[in-house]
């Protein structure tokens, strides 16, 4: 134990964790040439195509330090606000963190929040002034900055780049200075954390632990604490590039663990991995159920998809525990799924995901949050509304309630006023404002969380100029106006277009909606009215004129591989295409409402 560190890698996203880490990896030869590549942790395709890190990653190192062999254990963790989740498993499954910091880019909101989840966690704080190759980089600046937010001396910050390398013995260096060996009693019962789990289509779920009290041998009887399964440890191993098998996995250190476990729910991040004969009474302390943020509708382009829709959503929910999908239908759109989401980063991987892994082509509907609706006859039991038609008729409703988030950002001061007027747009409080330095300020407002998972990250970023990062997390249900507004096409009411929205910005909306669905449909062979409407009023209209001509007749005389290609062209815009009634509507339709302004 006293030659174990484990230390995870805190930043920012784009600060540039992924790069060190695989700095790291070639500084202790962790990896041959051969497999060598950029971002080595990063596996998954879409994580490489993005650039961002969407699981968390567990690898072992090795390192010789004044003539003894230790063991890192490094776990890369997720930037992006959609998985905090994530981060704070990782987090907790370790005894130190670099704290890596771009050095133009300098402390950013992910930055602190990261940094409190690691000092809640009595993590040690190694802090690392990353990118000082960079023209731009401002590394006294930076370190100033550094130290006024650890307390710390400007000396303990270490200068690195990921990219030449240096810095990076003096990172090996401190972690096993600075980070402490893990604690524990190998005598004690059983007593691990999952905080990971990862899906192999051949071997089942591989989950990925940390022995925090006892050790785990192979073949020993087993009990998930949260879920009450017991399984056998077929096969235990510790992380290397690939998986290196073990008999035993001791007190502090980290491995995986395959029982043959097919299913994603079966493993819960955060529960207590204990021995089944003689368990241990502590499971341990922060399991908390993931739970989605956003709600939208996936339905199969195809109506014949659905079944294939189904076993797709399955597998991937395998996959990806936070994935969940009820069935639900609609008239327009026939059978689907309403799904549960972290957040529209996440949404969008689903449906990438769905689209590569499955080859599924998939319509998603308007997505909202999830509410809290009251009836006047039982003003005590709420009703859950992830779905626009499960909110009950106005007139039998005493209130909704919708959730709200805390928001931290920092800026500039000179993007204060713009930053602030956006905030209050959508809705938001302002609770705190604080100079961190004369030129860059941390925000704190209390937002419904409606008004940020849709485009609000999009408008800071341009009312900032790029100069703002942004971070959340739930501060519960507060009371809300809220009301369903309806999209009728052809006089046809279209439930798959409706949205639920706060009734201040229900006309606006209704009448942008509107023109942005005009904008979107294609003319068809008659006039089509749009109409937005609360109950049975009627807020906006539109017309999409109907079209004049058929698209090939302006080919007419010409030559018939053009005309083939101009059809074949229209049969592809016409994939993602749903006929509602007599009118088609494209994929972007329904998602308008997101892309409103
Ligand atoms: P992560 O989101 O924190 O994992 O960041 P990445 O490791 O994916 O890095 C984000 C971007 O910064 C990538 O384009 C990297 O190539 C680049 N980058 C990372 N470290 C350095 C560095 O030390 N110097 C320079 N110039 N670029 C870096
Ligand atoms: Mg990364």
């Amino acid at each position: 134990m006293k030659h174990i560190r484990n230390f995870c890698i805190i930043a920012h996203i784009d600060h540039g964790k992924s790069t060190l880490a695989d700095r790291l990896l070639d500084h202790t030869g962790s990896v041959t040439e051969r497999e060598k590549q950029d971002q080595l942790l990063d596996n998954m395709d879409l994580e490489r195509e993005r650039g961002i890190t969407i699981k968390s990653h567990a690898i072992q190192m090795e390192y010789v330090h004044k003539g003894e062999t230790y063991i890192l254990n490094l776990i890369d963790t997720p930037g992006h606000v959609d998985f905090s989740y994530e981060v704070s498993r990782s987090i907790a499954a370790c005894e130190g963190a670099l704290l890596i910091v771009d050095a133009a880019q300098s402390i950013q909101a992910q930055t602190i929040s990261n940094l409190y989840l690691a000092l809640e966690n009595d993590l040690e704080i190694i802090p690392v002034l990353n990118k000082i190759d960079l023209p731009s980089a401002n590394p006294e600046e930076v370190t100033d900055d550094i130290v006024d937010l650890l307390g710390c001396d400007p000396e303990e910050v270490i200068p690195a780049s990921g990219k030449t390398g240096l810095g990076v013995d003096k990172i090996l260096e401190a972690i096993i200075e600075k980070i402490p060996p893990p604690k524990g009693n190998p005598e004690e019962p059983l007593q691990a954390m999952i905080f990971d789990s990862v899906y192999n289509p051949f071997r089942g779920i591989e989950v990925i632990f940390r022995v925090v009290n006892g050790e785990i041998t192979k073949g020993q009887k087993i009990k998930f604490m949260a879920t009450g399964k017991e399984y056998y440890a077929d096969e235990i191993g510790t992380l290397k590039l690939s998986q290196v098998p073990k008999n035993v996995i001791k007190t502090g250190d980290v491995g995986y663990l395959i029982s043959g476990i097919k299913e994603a729910r079966e493993v819960k991040v955060g529960d207590t991995i204990t021995d089944a004969k003689t368990p241990t009474k502590n499971m341990i302390a922060g399991f908390e159920n993931v739970k989605p943020m956003v709600f939208a509708g996936i339905y199969p382009v195809d109506t014949e998809d659905y079944e294939e829709l189904r076993a797709s959503m399955e597998k991937l929910q395998l996959n990806d525990a936070s994935l969940v999908f009820t069935p639900e239908s609609s008239a327009a759109l026939g059978f689907g799924f309403r799904c549960g989401f972290l957040g529209m980063l996440h949404m969008e991987i689903i449906q990438e995901r769905l689209e590569r892994e499955f080859d599924m082509t998939v319509i998603t509907t308007v997505p909202n949050v999830s509410y809290l609706a009251y009836s006047k006859k039982e003003p005590d039991t709420p009703i859950i509304v992830n779905n626009p038609s499960d909110l009950p008729d106005p007139s039998s409703m005493d209130r909704v309630e919708e959730p709200y988030i805390k928001a931290t950002i920092i800026t500039k001061s000179d993007f204060v006023g713009p930053v602030m007027s956006l905030c209050i747009d959508k809705r938001g409080q302002i609770t705190n404002q604080t100079y961190l330095t004369p030129e860059r300020v941390e925000l704190n407002f209390d937002i419904p969380l409606a008004e940020i998972v849709f485009d609000f990250y999009d408008r800071l970023k341009t009312v900032s100029k790029g100069y703002a990062s942004f971070d959340y997390s739930p501060i519960g249900m507060r009371a809300s106006k809220l009301v369903k507004v309806d999209i009728l096409l052809n006089a046809q009411s279209v439930d798959a277009l409706s949205a639920l929205i706060h009734a201040d910005n229900a006309y606006n909306i209704g009448k942008k909606m509107c023109e942005k669905l005009k904008e979107l449909i294609p003319r068809q062979q008659f006039d089509i009215p749009i109409q937005a409407a609360i109950g049975a009023k009627i807020i906006s209209r539109e017309t999409i004129k109907a079209l004049r001509k058929d698209v090939t007749a302006k080919c007419y005389g010409g030559d018939i591989s053009r005309k083939r290609k101009l059809l074949e062209k229209q049969k592809k815009g016409k994939k993602r295409m749903r006929q509602v009634g007599n009118v088609e509507i494209p994929q972007q339709a329904f998602m308008a409402v997101l892309k409103l302004n």
